[in-house]
C-alpha cells in the first residue's frame, strides 16, 4: 500500500526533473528549411546576431547577450539590442531589441496597431536561449519566428544564475494567445555562440575574440577584457 502511495510521488518528481532538462544536441540540421528560409540564411543572422553584440558592446563583453530583428522578406536587420547592464533589470537583449525597434516604428508614424502587425512579420535572433521574461514578451508581441543559439541549460551547467523555465515552456503555456503564432528554431551555431557563454565562471576556458584574462577586482577571480579597451 504504501509502494502503491509512494508510486505518483516517484514519477512526479521524474517528471519534474525531465523538465528542466534540454541537453545540447549535436543534431545535423544543415538541411533544414522553415518558412522557406534555408539553415545558411539562420547561420548568417546568428552570425550577425553576435555581430552585433560586438559592435555595441565590445568583442568580450561578461554579459555577452546579444540580439536582432530580422525582416526576411527585405533579407535585412530592423533593429538590434544588447544587454548594456544599465542597472535596469528589464533590458536583456531581447528588450533592448524590441525596445529599439518599437522607437524606429514610432519614428515611422506607425500607429499601435500597425506596430502590432509589424511584429508578426518579424524573426527575432538571439545568441542565447530567452529567459522566460524574454519568452513571454516575444510570444506577446506575436514575433513571426524566434531563433537562438545557446540553451539556458548550456548557460547553467556553466555557471550562470538563470529561470531555469525553457523557452519551449513558456511557449507550450502561450499557445492560446491572440495573434500570431511563433515558430521556435534553437540552438542555431552553438559552436559559435557557446564559447561566447562559456568563460564567465571558468578561469581555464579561453577567451573570445582575442580577448585576454586579467584579474578582476569586483569580481575577485580572472575575467576576459579586450587588451585594446582603454
Ligand atoms: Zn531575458
Amino acid at each position: 500500500m504504501l509502494a502503491f502511495k509512494l508510486a505518483p510521488m516517484a514519477l512526479l518528481a521524474a517528471f519534474t526533473a525531465a523538465h528542466f532538462t534540454v541537453p545540447n544536441d549535436d543534431q545535423n540540421m544543415s538541411g533544414l528549411v522553415v518558412n522557406g528560409i534555408p539553415y545558411s540564411t539562420r547561420v548568417k543572422y546568428m552570425r550577425l546576431a553576435n555581430e552585433a553584440l560586438f559592435s555595441q558592446s565590445g568583442p568580450c563583453p561578461f554579459a555577452a547577450y546579444g540580439t536582432i530583428i530580422v525582416n526576411h522578406t527585405s533579407d535585412e536587420i530592423v533593429c538590434r539590442g544588447a544587454n548594456f547592464r544599465t542597472g535596469d533589470p528589464t533590458i536583456h537583449g531581447e528588450i533592448s531589441a524590441i525596445n529599439a525597434c518599437t522607437a524606429h516604428f514610432v519614428s515611422l508614424n506607425m500607429t499601435a496597431s500597425e506596430i502590432f502587425q509589424a511584429w508578426g512579420q518579424l524573426s527575432i535572433y538571439t545568441n542565447a536561449e530567452s529567459c522566460p521574461m524574454c519568452a513571454s514578451a516575444i510570444r506577446w508581441a506575436g514575433f513571426k519566428e524566434y531563433i537562438y543559439g545557446t540553451t539556458i541549460q548550456h548557460n547553467y551547467n556553466v555557471g550562470w544564475g538563470v529561470i531555469t523555465m525553457a523557452s519551449y515552456d513558456v511557449f507550450q503555456q502561450s499557445r492560446q494567445l491572440p495573434g500570431f503564432q511563433t515558430s521556435m528554431l534553437g540552438q542555431i551555431l552553438t559552436n559559435e555562440t557557446d564559447p561566447l557563454f562559456s568563460w564567465q565562471y571558468n578561469e581555464s576556458y579561453p577567451c573570445p575574440n582575442n580577448c585576454v584574462r586579467q584579474y578582476s577586482e569586483t569580481r575577485g577571480y580572472t575575467t576576459c577584457v579586450d587588451p585594446n579597451a582603454k
